[in-house]
């Protein structure tokens, strides 16, 4: 955490600095807000009448800093590191709008303008930099009344300001999930009025704020202002799908969509992972796909876990969520949710412990919060039952980790030993025989040793018709 004093004497240096240049400055939006929340923030965005680059250059060379402010000059802006501060100096704008871009006409503006420009009232405030009123806050819309009743609200007409620049509502959402603010009435019926209008927005753009709601603390408030507003259906189809709830000869089954929120609200508890929580977001999507009925199981979405497995590749890129290890892993989670479930209902044998290993490898601790999280019974006696076996499951993943190894675990016959026992070239045969030694060792037939495995190897080597060539 940052002084005031440092803060003040961050502010303190650049008003000086304008003073003794004639140039007016204030310090606006994030940060001003945030003082005000008591919310850590290092980005200071000062707004100067005049040149952002030009003052930028003289702090720098103020304290010492000659040359080492960067400069964007397509974007008339320039950020310096003040201590622990970055500092962004732009001067004042006026933005006026296209309807086919979020991207503004910007002109040189006044203060009020640059203002006006912003997208809520708590992100309009301006504190002064300037001698005569230093401190002084200025504050044109009643941000201030907006923070304290904790309202998310535009500052001019929502229908403009969310036309303009559609990537507003997500923000707006972001904030509410964030915060947890409400969004002003008149405001949130905008954003239902303008959802469409959220396809001129990248979809970088978009993930950038749902990554943010979905690590606030309690993701659920985003993502039921999402779906109500319409941007769900738009940005996020597949997760709106598993909405409701149908009953069938007396039987029901749960709504899905509350569920998962409420998976995504258990595991922020415990995780700041973005994509253990991504997992949870997607861990039932194939429900809908795999949902059946018949009288005698009711409601079933048997193989919903492989099924929900091979949606995550689809689903990433179609939202252009990265196509590497983090999909991969959010993959996995999906296929896996269920297992440590099964083996806490079961009697846990080592066997189907040691495949849990080797299947998750170094994600093992991962999964098991992910499977803690999706125990969501209203009934009390069940959850306690459930996660008192997740007990038993993690202290015997432990138990077997120390005696077998199995995480990232190479069984100890490779291809190539195969190949040179019995004289062969890379074939189907060598596969089979591999994958008899790694199930042996999982079911614990064989110890998890080179001698057992080579013997195994023999006879497998055997029944297919091969002999050791020395
Ligand atoms: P955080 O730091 O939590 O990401 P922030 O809004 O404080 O959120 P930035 O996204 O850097 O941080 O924005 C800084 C300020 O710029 C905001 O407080 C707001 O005044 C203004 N702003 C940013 N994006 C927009 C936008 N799309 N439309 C209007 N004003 C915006």
């Amino acid at each position: 955490m940052y002084s005031k004093y440092l803060r003040y004497k961050a502010f303190k240096t650049i008003s000086d600095v304008v003073t003794e240049n004639n140039v007016q400055a204030w310090v606006v939006g994030g940060f001003v807000r945030d003082i005000f929340l008591k919310r850590e923030s290092k980005d200071i965005d000062v707004v100067v009448l005049g040149s952002g680059i030009e003052i930028a250059e003289k702090i720098a060379k103020q304290i010492g800093k000659k040359g080492e402010a960067k400069y964007f000059k397509n974007f008339g802006t320039a950020m310096l590191r003040m201590r622990e501060f970055e500092v962004e100096f732009v001067g004042a704008r006026k933005e006026s709008y296209r309807k086919d871009s979020r991207k503004p006409i910007v002109e040189d503006g006044t203060l009020e303008d640059d203002q006006n420009r912003r997208d809520f009232t708590i992100n309009a405030l301006a504190l002064s930099l300037n001698k005569d009123n230093f401190g002084e806050l200025i504050d044109p819309f009643n941000g201030m009344e907006d923070l304290k009743a904790q309202i998310i609200r535009t500052p001019l007409d929502p229908d403009i300001t969310f036309s303009d620049d559609p990537l507003r509502m997500m923000r707006g959402i972001r904030f509410a999930s964030q915060l947890n603010f409400n969004i002003h009435k008149e405001t949130f019926k905008a954003i239902q009025r303008n959802a469409k209008r959220i396809k001129i927005v990248s979809k970088e753009r978009i993930n950038d704020e749902l990554h943010k709601i979905v690590l606030s603390a309690k993701p659920s408030v985003g993502f039921k202002l999402l779906e109500e507003s319409g941007l769900l259906k738009l940005i996020f189809p597949q997760l709106l799908e598993l909405k409701g709830t149908e009953k069938r000869e007396g039987k029901g089954h749960k709504d899905n969509f509350y569920h998962t929120l409420q998976v995504l609200d258990n595991i922020a508890k415990t995780t700041d992972n973005l994509w253990l929580r991504w997992a949870a977001i997607l861990h039932d999507i194939a429900k809908p796909a795999t949902k059946k009925f018949d009288s005698v199981n009711g409601w079933t979405f048997h193989g919903h876990e492989f099924k929900g497995a091979k949606m995550v590749p689809a689903i990433f890129k179609k939202m252009k969520l990265p196509l590497n290890d983090k999909m991969e892993y959010v993959r996995k989670m999906v296929l896996l949710h269920l297992r440590p479930i099964v083996l806490a209902e079961d009697i846990v044998t080592d066997s189907a412990i040691r495949r849990l290993l080797f299947e998750a490898g170094d994600d093992i601790d991962d999964l098991m919060t992910l499977c803690e999280a999706d125990i969501t019974s209203k009934n009390k006696d069940k959850v306690k039952r459930y996660l008192k076996n997740f007990e038993v499951v993690r202290r015997k993943l432990v138990e077997i980790e120390e005696k077998d190894r199995l995480r990232n675990w190479q069984p100890p016959i490779s291809g190539e030993i195969i190949m040179e026992a019995f004289g062969i070239k890379p074939c189907k045969d060598v596969g089979i025989i591999k994958t008899a030694i790694r199930e042996a060792i999982l079911d614990g037939i064989i110890g998890n040793n080179y001698e057992e495995a080579y013997q195994l190897m023999l006879q497998e080597g055997k029944k297919l018709g091969y002999t050791a060539v020395n």
